[in-house]
């Protein structure tokens, strides 16, 4: 038999997606893979029926059905205060890991080279791989998953053809500062580098943080690829709607990537949407209230179990240091953390590029009184 390719045998399959199926198997709440355990708003609910009533079956435009984009323009420019011109500086993805995969293969060849932060959220590896990069690692060092900017310097210097931001972060929950930015915005621009971001928790940043578009610094919207999706926002991973804007000159040729990639996102959903994105300012800041109460409320759990965690700045997700329970294999660790405790975590190892096994990831995007009885099972922890 020929043998399957050598970039598929180069990354694993997923853990997050992995701890799911452990959950399911052994009975845990899961707070393994990250989505929300509520409904989304009702009336996107029933706009979804409407538009499988109103026949909305058939493939959208490729790109986008153009009240989507419409609507997407608006709100990007809303929330970038930077115009942006549906017709040719957006495309509608399946999610924005289908995002991140176009914006990849946009603009690498093989043998490029691409810069990450580690810890990182797994796809952005894979789709390294598969788009014949190199993944080029710089650390976020924990407990405060800040970078020393003279690493940071070092892994531009070796010639990146793109870095990936993932800013507010998954997993470690960092929001980035304007200061921590810039410094990654000079870089690109003397190194001549473009910057591919996942801000899909863009509206989940708590007080005192802010997010900023990486697009909005100076001179940084000719070259960044801002990748983000609908699912956090609305509720709705399960739709797998997401977005890249860019340029014209980028996004002519990241529609082609797109196209032949999948075509579209689901029709009918795509239509839905738009009564989403109608939702008054008032929806986005009740989102980040209600998401900050939860983070607050696993938290206090975790400080009950003694626990040393980061505290994040925005995104669903707490970095818990589960070493002083003797954790030396943290994904035997959550293996038996999940059928044990009742609670499934992600191994932290799955984010790192370089061995750490200190860490698992919890997800907050889950009701109180999940997050109650999780937190409960969780105080088992207590040495
Ligand atoms: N981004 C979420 C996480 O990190 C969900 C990932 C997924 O399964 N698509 O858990």
């Amino acid at each position: 038999m020929p043998r399957t390719s050598r970039r598929t045998a180069a990354f694993s399959e997923s853990l997050i997606r992995e701890m799911t199926r452990v959950a399911n198997d052994c009975g845990a709440i899961n707070l393994a893979q990250g989505f929300p355990d509520g409904d989304p708003p009702a009336a996107l609910v029933q706009a979804a029926k409407d538009a499988m009533d109103a026949g909305r079956h058939q493939y959208a435009i490729t790109w986008g059905a153009p009240e989507l984009r419409d609507a997407l323009a608006k709100k990007i420019s809303r929330d970038t205060s930077l115009p942006i011109d549906p017709a040719r500086e957006l495309v509608v993805t399946c999610g924005a890991t289908e995002a991140l995969i176009v914006a990849m293969m946009t603009v690498c060849d093989p043998g490029d080279r691409v810069g990450l932060f580690s810890p990182f959220y797994e796809s952005y590896n894979a789709d390294a791989i598969l788009s014949g990069a190199t993944p080029v690692h710089v650390r976020l060092h924990p407990p405060h998953y800040g970078f020393d900017p003279a690493e940071l310097r070092a892994a531009f210097a070796q010639g990146l053809k793109a870095f990936v931001l993932c800013n507010p972060s998954n997993p470690c929950g960092r929001v980035f500062t304007r200061a921590e930015l810039l410094q990654i915005a000079a870089l690109a621009e003397e190194f001549d580098t473009f910057v591919i971001t996942d801000e899909v928790y863009e509206h989940i940043v708590f007080p005192p943080h802010l997010h900023t578009y990486f697009c909005t610094l100076p001179g940084m919207a000719a070259r960044t690829l801002s990748c983000s999706a609908l699912s956090k926002t609305f509720l709705i991973t399960g739709w797998r709607l997401g977005h890249l804007w860019a340029s014209p000159e980028i996004i002519a040729q990241a529609r082609k990537v797109h196209d032949f990639l999948t075509v579209g996102a689901a029709a009918p959903l795509q239509h839905a949407v738009v009564t989403a994105l109608n939702f008054p300012a008032s929806y986005y800041t009740a989102l980040g209230t209600d998401y900050a109460a939860r983070r607050d409320l696993l938290c206090g759990w975790l400080d009950r179990t003694g626990l040393a965690y980061t505290r994040p700045e925005g995104s669903y997700f707490v970095m818990l240091d589960v070493s002083p329970l003797g954790c030396t294999d943290d994904v035997a660790f959550s293996k038996w953390m999940a059928r044990e405790i009742g609670v499934a975590p992600v191994p932290g190892s799955s984010f790192f590029a370089y061995p750490e096994h200190r860490f698992v990831r919890l997800n907050f995007a889950k009701s109180p009184a999940t997050l109650n009885a999780a937190g409960e099972r969780l105080l088992r922890l207590r040495k």
